[in-house]
């Protein structure tokens, strides 16, 4: 540990699956996704320790996501109780801006267009009966890595989150950052290429349109003449063509998927986020950070070679320690014990 900040130079182990005692307080944790929503108890040091994960409902529309995380809050409330754990709060994460006061979704979620403009806060409150936050998944996330996984002991630190898009988590002196519109950490659509791919939100260039595995996985498919007889067709043919493959066979030497992994930019949008923020860490999360870590350890080598030594010299760049339950670890800091104890 250094004299002037508590990040560590290693990384502590993450928390370990172990079963809290009875009377132990357990946080509900919520996560929202286009395809999946993953939910569970969480204990005190961030374990996991009953997992759920669920299709969302997308084609039901806003009612059927709402009343499937209700039923997921019921459920798992009866769960906790049942083990003789004691519920205090339910946190959940969800794509687009949200005001975490209201719990009012205010920005756009891809997959979810009619999710812009519930209030999901008082619905949760209401089956959950507990504090409820409902926060950006990428601020979840964050929350849990900060607390729990690879970005404990930072006061200043990003953490990426690396999927079919992408977006941030910004903790600037232990505080996450919101933006005046609660909309801070889009660092999916920082321009990295002007005149670039065109990307979901409209505009060209995006580092998400560069650098996601969204991204990634489309440049295959549309490069599918090329690989038709090779590696990466017989992924296609099977139906898993997946980021996590695609590097997976650059690694054993396929030309052209190691072409399409050296498309992807990862490093110039890191190398923007360290120059404008200062970061002590950042944290790669996410599927596409589950490629490995020679795939971090490549991101971390490129942003660094685009740095100035000020900020090369410090930067450590880590993969997330808390894999896809990072974000359902979150509830438990966004909703620390001595925040609304006094309030019982
Ligand atoms: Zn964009």
């Amino acid at each position: 540990m250094s004299d002037h900040s508590g990040c560590p130079a290693n990384l502590a182990a993450p928390p370990s699956s172990r079963s809290p005692v009875p009377g132990s307080p357990v946080w509900i944790g919520l996560d929202l996704g286009g395809t999946t929503i993953q939910s569970g108890l969480v204990d005190n040091h961030g374990s996991v320790v009953l997992q759920r994960i669920i299709p969302t409902p997308v084609p039901g529309g806003v009612g059927a996501v709402l009343g499937s995380l209700q039923d997921l809050a019921r459920a798992l409330r009866s769960e906790a109780e049942a083990r003789g754990l004691v519920p205090v709060g339910l946190g959940l994460g969800t794509p687009g801006a949200v005001d975490p006061q209201t719990g009012r979704i205010l920005g756009a979620a891809p997959n979810l267009p009619d999710w812009v403009g519930t209030e999901v806060r008082q619905p949760l409150e209401m089956v959950a009966e507990l504090p409820v936050i409902v926060d950006n998944d990428a601020n979840m996330a964050a929350l849990g890595e900060g607390a729990f996984g690879a970005g404990a002991g930072c006061r200043h630190f990003v953490c990426l989150t690396l999927g079919t898009g992408i977006g941030a988590g910004v903790v600037v002196d232990g505080r996450l950052v919101r933006g005046a519109g609660f909309a801070a950490g889009e660092a999916g659509h920082m321009i990295v290429h002007e005149g670039g791919d065109r990307c979901e939100c409209g505009s060209q260039g995006c580092l998400e349109a560069h650098a996601s595995a969204g991204a990634l996985i489309r440049k295959a498919e549309s490069s599918i003449n090329r690989f038709a007889q090779g590696p990466l067709g017989n992924l296609l043919i099977r139906g898993s063509l997946g980021a996590k493959e695609i590097f997976e066979v650059a690694q054993q030497g396929d030309p052209l998927a190691s072409e399409l992994v050296q498309e992807v930019t990862v490093h110039a949008g890191i190398a923007s986020i360290v120059s404008l923020l200062d970061p002590e860490r950042v944290i790669l999360a996410g599927g596409m950070a589950g490629a490995g870590q020679q795939f971090i350890q490549t991101v971390a080598a490129a942003a660094a070679r685009r740095l100035m030594p000020v900020f090369a010299r410090r930067l450590t760049v880590v993969g997330g320690q808390l894999g896809r339950w990072a974000g359902v670890a979150g509830a438990v800091a966004a909703l620390p014990l001595d925040r609304f104890r006094g309030q019982e």
